[in-house]
């Protein structure tokens, strides 16, 4: 500040000042320092533009930068520290372009990559869905292919067992037919997993009494559970509704399985079986409870939640003892999950074990469409204004005509046959039908086509027709419906489910009167405290268990049982002479073979007198020993009887049935 106030003060004096007249001139002066001032000021400015503008250069490419615009700046050639900074920034913007690059064709890589690995998996998704599909395809077909050799190998068992044989054959054979029926359990367990995992497997949806599908499978135990001793009961709610949606076969099976598990891991004490009416659920669905309590082996804690994985079992030595898969409790917990259900169990080692199933299902209103009930005098008869309905039977095979002949005609229907499409479209143009019970699979013309001509060109369009096929797959429902039929019953016919299914569509009306009883009589004892009223006679045949045994295949179970008719007089024959020689090694083996032999095709109460024979044989009383043999005689004489009457071609309907096929 000094010095340029100095040289301003030695300019303005040097060139202001006249040295001749040693004066000092004002306006030179002042001309000459305002000249020197604009001089100074230009080279001021210049000089503040020249160092200035760099920096404002490197200030602009750093706001750019921080905005991700990677520009490089002018760099001033000055030579000094602003050049170095300038081009100091300019190779860290090069560094950071050639690294996005190189990050954007990274990233282009492992999108390609990206892209190749999803199309691989898509395609390896694609593959195994298409494997499993057939897989399940290919289970679903082979189903009756396994189980029908299976059969046919029991069946033979059982058939060299009664021949004469050494003490050793004997033996050997037996493990055979153990080994066999081991196989056959794993088997129908391993094709209803696949059956369940693959998706085939479908719910049926129709009504059905719910308090009956615990009787049943109580009944179908029953023998079991005596063998063992232990007493099985059921307590069933009074306030349990009468009939509901759902399906039956599926939640037997559920409660068959509790039930088996139960009867195999109890020595002694008793089996229970609880069906209350839970809480009202979602969509008009009631929840019901069912529990099934043992006071058996148990399981231990850390087990619990593990036997509803595979193949899991809680201890493997008890399970050497008992035998089973370990499947049970999965395809249980799947069904009970399919019926949008849950299962639990409580248990202590050693005391007992208790499985619970809650499970929502829609209880039927009652409406003025009755529904048939089987009273102990038998049927009640169906009547459509006063008249007997008129059903036409479509179906081509002989055994299965008589079946739903006989169940019908004993409920006062009148039924008509025809055996393909054809002969079904001829009936229906001379004559009138309430209803059409429509076979999907016959040869001329298959019940699709059949329906479709029905309601096209026939013009029925609104006679109503119900399906009914053993296939197991769920499409065939959608396709009978798809084709105009209204409903789907499945083959084996279920007698209840199959009027159930009809008087849906027949605004009808039950008229009580006495029919001849289906069934034969061999009460199951009641138990204390069982509230299942069990007056239910004993079927002769439990149909159920009988399609289950053979896969549905009718023909095979009419030749199991023919065969068993076959072999019944030389089977009681040795038993008689077993009672009369009084060799009890002898009767106890005879009447074990005979009872294995009537629970092969479910005719569950010759099982059951053969089951009271051994009974009595055991305790040693002559007279029940007589009098047990001498139901057991009965039994076999009504199960031959029952199967006559079915196939007997007695019925006018069926008479008719043959007229039609005539003309
Ligand atoms: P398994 O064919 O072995 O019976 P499950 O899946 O039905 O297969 O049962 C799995 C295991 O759960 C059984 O092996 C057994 O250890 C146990 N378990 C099932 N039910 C009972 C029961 N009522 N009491 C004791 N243990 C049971």
């Amino acid at each position: 500040m000094f010095t340029s106030v100095l040289v301003f003060w030695v300019i303005l004096v040097n060139i202001g000042y006249d040295v001749h007249n040693n004066t000092f001139d004002w306006g030179k002066g002042v001309l000459m320092l305002a000249i020197l001032l604009l001089v100074g000021l230009a080279i001021g400015r210049f000089t503040v533009t020249l160092m200035a503008k760099p920096l404002q250069n490197l200030a602009a490419g750093m706001k750019k930068a921080q905005l991700g615009q990677l520009e490089k700046i002018q760099v001033s050639r000055t030579g000094d520290e602003i050049q170095f900074v300038g081009e100091v920034f300019n190779e860290t913007i090069q560094a950071l372009k050639e690294r996005d690059r190189q990050i954007a064709e990274h990233r282009e890589m492992l999108e390609a990559r990206i892209q190749q690995r999803t199309d691989a998996l898509r395609e390896a998704m694609e593959r195994a869905l298409a494997a499993s599909q057939a897989k399940s395809e290919f289970l679903a077909n082979m189903s009756h292919e396994l189980r029908t050799p299976m059969n046919g190998i029991l069946g033979m068992l059982d058939v060299v067992l009664e021949s004469s044989l050494s003490g050793e054959q004997r033996e050997e054979l037996e493990t055979a037919q153990r080994c066999a029926h081991s196989l056959l359990a794993l088997l129908n367990d391993i094709l209803d997993l696949s059956k369940i995992e693959s998706g085939k497997m479908g719910l049926e949806r129709i009504p059905f009494q719910l308090k009956s599908v615990v009787n049943e499978a109580i009944k179908t135990h029953q023998v079991r559970a005596r063998q063992k001793r232990i007493e099985l009961v059921a307590d069933v709610a009074p306030e349990v509704a009468e009939t509901v949606y759902g399906d039956p076969m599926r939640l037997r099976q559920v409660i068959g399985n509790l039930l088996s598990n139960a009867i195999k891991f109890t020595e002694s004490g008793h089996v229970r079986v609880i069906l209350r009416s839970a809480i009202d659920g979602k969509e008009g669905r009631t929840e019901f409870d069912l529990v099934v309590e043992d006071t058996g082996v148990g399981i231990p804690a850390d087990k619990l939640d593990k036997i509803f994985d595979k193949f899991t079992q809680a201890d493997g030595s008890i399970t050497r003892r008992f035998g089973g898969t370990g499947l049970g409790l999965t395809i249980t917990r799947r069904l009970v999950e399919m019926f949008g259900g849950r299962i639990w169990v409580e248990s202590n080692e050693g005391t007992g074990s208790k499985f619970f199933v809650r499970i929502p299902l829609e209880v039927a209103q009652k409406s003025k469409r009755a529904v048939v009930e089987a009273k102990d005098n038998g049927p009640d008869l169906v009547s459509l204004d006063g008249r007997t309905p008129e059903i036409l039977l479509v179906e081509d095979n002989a055994v299965n005509q008589k079946v739903v002949l006989a169940i019908l005609s004993k409920r006062g229907f009148h039924v008509d046959i025809a055996a393909n499409g054809l002969e079904a479209l001829s009936a229906l143009q001379k004559g009138k039908y309430d209803l059409v019970l429509m076979d999907v699979q016959m040869p001329y013309m298959d019940g699709i086509e059949a329906t479709r001509k029905i309601r096209s060109e026939l013009r029925l369009t609104d006679l109503p027709i119900i399906a009914m096929t053993a296939h197991a797959m769920t499409g065939d429902r959608e396709r009978c419906l798809e084709a105009g039929m209204n409903d789907y019953a499945s083959k084996p016919v279920n007698p209840s489910t199959l009027v159930h299914t009809i008087m849906r569509y027949l605004d009808a009306s039950t008229e009580a009167a006495p029919a001849k009883p289906e069934t034969v009589e061999a009460p199951v004892q009641a138990k204390e405290g069982n509230a299942i009223p069990e007056l239910a006679p004993l079927q002769a045949i439990d149909r159920s268990l009988a399609a289950r045994l053979t896969d549905n295949d009718t023909n095979l179970f009419e030749g199991m049982l023919l065969l068993f008719l076959q072999m019944a007089p030389e089977r009681l024959e040795k038993i008689q002479t077993a009672v009369a020689r009084n060799d009890r090694a002898a009767l106890e083996r005879e009447v074990r073979k005979m009872r294995s032999a009537a629970e092969r095709i479910a005719a569950v109460s010759v099982a059951e007198s053969a089951m009271r024979l051994m009974d009595a044989v055991e305790s040693r009383q002559q007279e029940d020993i007589q009098q047990s043999l001498m139901a057991l005689e009965t039994q076999i004489l009504r199960l031959s009887r029952h199967s006559s009457d079915s196939a007997k071609p007695a019925d006018p309907a069926n008479q008719d049935a043959q007229q039609l096929r005539a003309s």
